[in-house]
């Protein structure tokens, strides 16, 4: 029996997992899968909002979500996977509460930290296995690593149908109020445009598997089909 989490998600900041999969983590908490999302920094870099504001806005975007959430408080803007600090909590984080599936940032990425997370879940992800890694808890491996899509584009390997948690996306991310409200100085994700990028994305990804809103994925190894016949869900 699985005594762990269905899903983790894995983010550098907080919001990264709600820009790159909040319909999906949406759509698995509302067909009653058991998830959590772990901000790895403490946001202390960001352009606006305080670490405080930004660790109760996390707070209430998982509320919408209906996920947990955790905090590993490590240095905004330094993070590193080869830390040994950094990889032994991460490690023994999946040891306590083994996600059956993880997802997380892209290989590569606008933003250092995003790619130095990816690594961390790859590399400490597999450490937490090994049965001599000297931690606390069980040794444990997440059964499949997936990766949301960031800010190169790459063609997906799957993608989610949304549609109908894209309003409790939007509304998780507008939950992050000092990032993407009107007061205080503009930045890149401040404005409209980022919203109508947004909203463009998920039509587009969505376009792709015949649904109005949809989230890609990329895969370290290929998903197996059990039965191809169950994806003919869409007329040609
Ligand atoms: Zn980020």
């Amino acid at each position: 029996m699985n005594d762990g989490l269905d899903f983790l998600c894995v983010g550098a900041h907080a919001d990264d997992v709600e820009l790159g999969m909040g319909g999906t983590v949406a759509k698995l908490s509302r067909l009653g899968r058991r998830g959590a999302i772990l901000d790895v920094s403490d946001a202390s870099m960001g352009t606006r909002g305080t670490p405080a504001e930004r660790l109760s806005e996390a707070r209430e975007a998982a509320r919408i979500l209906g996920v947990e959430r955790h905090n590993l408080g490590f240095r905004d803007g330094f993070l590193d996977s080869r830390d040994t600090g950094l990889r032994d909590r991460f490690a023994e984080f999946m040891r306590e509460h083994r996600p059956r599936v993880v997802f997380t940032h892209p290989g590569h990425d606008r933003h250092p930290d995003h790619e130095q997370v990816c690594q961390l879940v790859r590399s400490a992800g597999f450490l937490a296995g090994l049965a001599k890694y000297p931690l606390e808890g069980r040794p444990f491996r997440p059964s499949r690593i997936f990766h949301w899509m960031g800010a190169r584009d790459a063609d997906p390997d799957f993608c989610v149908d949304v549609s109908q948690d894209w309003e409790v996306r939007r509304k998780a991310i507008e939950a992050y109020v000092s990032q993407f409200g009107q007061e205080g100085p503009a930045t890149p994700i401040s404005g409209a445009s980022f919203r109508e990028l947004l909203e463009s994305r998920g039509r587009f990804l969505g376009s792709r598997i015949r649904v109005r809103h949809a989230e890609g994925f990329v895969c370290d190894e290929l998903p197996e089909v059990a039965d191809p016949c169950a994806l003919a869900s869409a007329e040609f």
